[in-house]
């Protein structure tokens, strides 16, 4: 028996562009039950109610009309400059509906790749770059606050920028000056950190860049036997408690459990990225860690809910023409 859709004439009758803007009704209003907003002009007034001037950083700005998209406009009550809500955070100047950005970030979450984010939400792959740019250019220095506690796991993963930048894997071979090196950390709440560490095997000084800001007085450091972790066990006042690097060994891998997992996600994460500039390596681990947080949270804290006012509310500079 066929089903007809009442609904059917709705959609059938509309000229083409009329159908885009029907189409994005549709989008708005499924966000809006989602969410709570269904544009960023509703998201703006949410999170981002008062606005600080982009120009002089005075707050109290005047309400001064809406633009054509509906947004907000600003009027700085100490030196003139207007602007709209959304000045001065990577969604200014986005032509696209909040929708779209919503089904670009789905995907992105679960380190999709690129094409596979422009696909899903039907934009250019110029324009999803750019706003792959946009990302970054948010999470910017979002790990600076992290710190572990209580158990601490940290350990080293290489990868072959050269590959990297070459496209295909990384190849296999010994550990060599042209490997980059990552250090990462978590902790028992599953705090996460993953900072570039130079090339090659880790000095002391260079443990001490990446991570030393990233470990509280008093935790336990548990890792295998690199030398240069030694800075962090003295110079942080930790407890130590390392093991001999061998996966055969049940008691290693046992111990060594949280932080082999997610050097193994971040290896796998990374080697979606062919053709990456490893000058933005720095970038997509910031992503990737911001991502890891937004996913773990998800139950207390909605993800998409979550980085949308992530994207609203934090002031940030971006390169990028889309
Ligand atoms: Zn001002």
């Amino acid at each position: 028996m066929k089903h007809e859709n009442p609904h059917a004439g709705l959609v059938g009758s509309p000229t083409p562009a009329e159908f885009e803007d029907l189409s994005d009704a549709v989008e708005e209003r499924r966000l809006r039950e989602e969410l709570g907003f269904g544009t960023l002009a509703e998201a703006a007034e949410l999170y981002r109610p008062d606005p600080a001037c982009p120009e002089c950083g005075e707050g109290g700005a005047r309400r001064d009309g809406a633009s054509a998209s509906g947004l907000q406009r600003w009027r700085c009550r100490a030196c003139g400059t207007r602007f709209t809500s959304p000045t001065g955070t990577v969604l200014e100047n986005c032509k696209k509906p909040l929708a779209t950005w919503v089904s670009f970030i789905r995907p992105a979450l679960f380190a999709a790749p690129l094409d596979a984010c422009a696909e899903a939400c039907r934009i250019s792959h110029q324009t999803a770059r750019g706003w792959r740019h946009r990302l970054f250019a948010a999470v910017e220095g979002y790990q600076d606050r992290i710190v572990l506690r209580g158990r601490v796991w940290v350990d080293e993963i290489y990868v072959d920028d050269v590959g990297l930048s070459k496209g295909g894997r990384p190849r296999r071979r010994g550990l060599s000056r042209d490997k980059l090196c990552i250090a990462v950390g978590i902790d028992a709440r599953k705090e996460p950190v993953a900072v570039v560490c130079g090339h090659g095997k880790p000095s002391t000084a260079r443990i001490r860049a990446a991570l030393g800001g990233h470990v509280a007085e008093g935790a336990t450091l548990v890792h295998d036997r690199e030398r240069a972790h030694g800075v962090l066990v003295r110079e942080n006042s930790l407890e130590d408690e390392s093991y001999k690097a061998d996966v055969r060994d049940p008691a290693y891998l046992e111990a060594m459990e949280l932080v082999n997992n997610l050097c193994s996600w971040l290896k796998r994460y990374l080697w979606r990225f062919t053709g990456m500039d490893p000058e933005n390596m720095q970038s997509y681990l910031d992503l990737y860690v911001y991502f890891f947080r937004v996913k773990r949270d998800d139950e207390r804290w909605p993800k998409i809910a979550r980085v949308v006012r992530h994207l609203v509310m934090t002031e940030a500079r971006f390169r990028s023409s889309t």
